[in-house]
């Protein structure tokens, strides 16, 4: 999940929030107040996705902010590398104004999914919407893993030895870290606030978060070539090794939206 603009460095967001939905078991994309509670009010509409294209509406009302969020999706993907996601909707107005953007998986086993987007966002923001699904489908891409026992998925994702997610958290996390996420919970904000003031390796405070929310931050900033800090090079370096991430980092750059501006590290909010 991406929430709120807490954290701003050279104008950029750089805060965000996040949960799965591993407690859900299995979830149909069309049940709007379900996969509203994240956004703590039904979604407005909820398009169906196959093959990686949008399909037919299966709940509202046909809307085009929806397609224009759904836009910077396929910016930098294939219609194969979206094809994981099976439903993308919107909502307005909810109580929860600060929510941006959340992916969820519908199926406890990790291979059906679907993106949510706050339309005030898209309609406000546009800038922030395209880092916004970038970071949405690094927590897609992380949560799927071929082959994997489903009783291996859990709130990393399916982790596996061989996925982003087993590599990231062997590269990048520490068994002090990992165990300070076991003592505090995944969605600590003062051992997120810990972690990140120890370790300058996170490209954000939000990526202290837990390992999910560093790898979706981290793909965030590789994907729109952004320079970082230099601690934070090690994670943009381990991205560049998988060519398949490298296409979509060279798909956003050749339609213009690369962003050479460097990231500072801020714990400090
Ligand atoms: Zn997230």
């Amino acid at each position: 999940m991406r929430a709120t603009v807490t954290s701003v460095v050279v104008g950029l967001a750089t805060f965000a929030f996040v949960t799965g939905f591993a407690d859900f078991g299995s979830v149909d994309e069309c049940d709007a107040e379900r996969l509203g509670r994240r956004a703590f009010g039904p979604l407005s509409t909820i398009y169906t996705v196959e093959g990686g294209e949008l399909a037919g509406i299966c709940h509202g009302v046909d809307d085009p902010t929806v397609y224009d969020a759904w836009s910077n999706l396929t910016l930098f993907t294939t219609a194969e590398e979206r094809s994981p996601i099976v439903g993308f909707g919107g909502f307005r107005n909810t109580s929860q104004r600060d929510v941006l953007a959340y992916a969820t998986a519908l199926d406890r086993d990790q291979t059906r999914f679907m993106i949510v987007v706050n339309l005030s966002m898209v309609e406000l923001e546009p800038w922030l919407v395209r880092r916004t699904m970038a970071h949405e489908f690094g927590h897609v891409l992380t949560r799927s893993a071929a082959g994997v026992d489903s009783n291996e998925c859990g709130e990393f994702g399916c982790v596996s030895n061989t996925n982003y997610m087993g590599l990231w958290v062997d590269r990048f996390w520490s068994d002090a870290e990992l165990a300070s996420i076991e003592a505090g919970g995944y969605h600590d904000l003062s051992g997120t606030a810990d972690r990140c003031r120890a370790n300058a390796g996170f490209p954000t405070k939000y990526a202290a978060t837990n390992p999910y929310e560093d790898f979706s931050e981290s793909l965030e900033f590789f994907l729109f070539s952004n320079r970082v800090a230099a601690p934070v090079s090690p994670r943009i370096q381990f991205l560049s090794s998988f060519p398949e991430l490298v296409r979509m980092r060279d798909r956003i750059a050749a339609k213009g939206y690369a962003d050479t501006r460097q990231f500072l590290q801020n714990c400090g909010v």
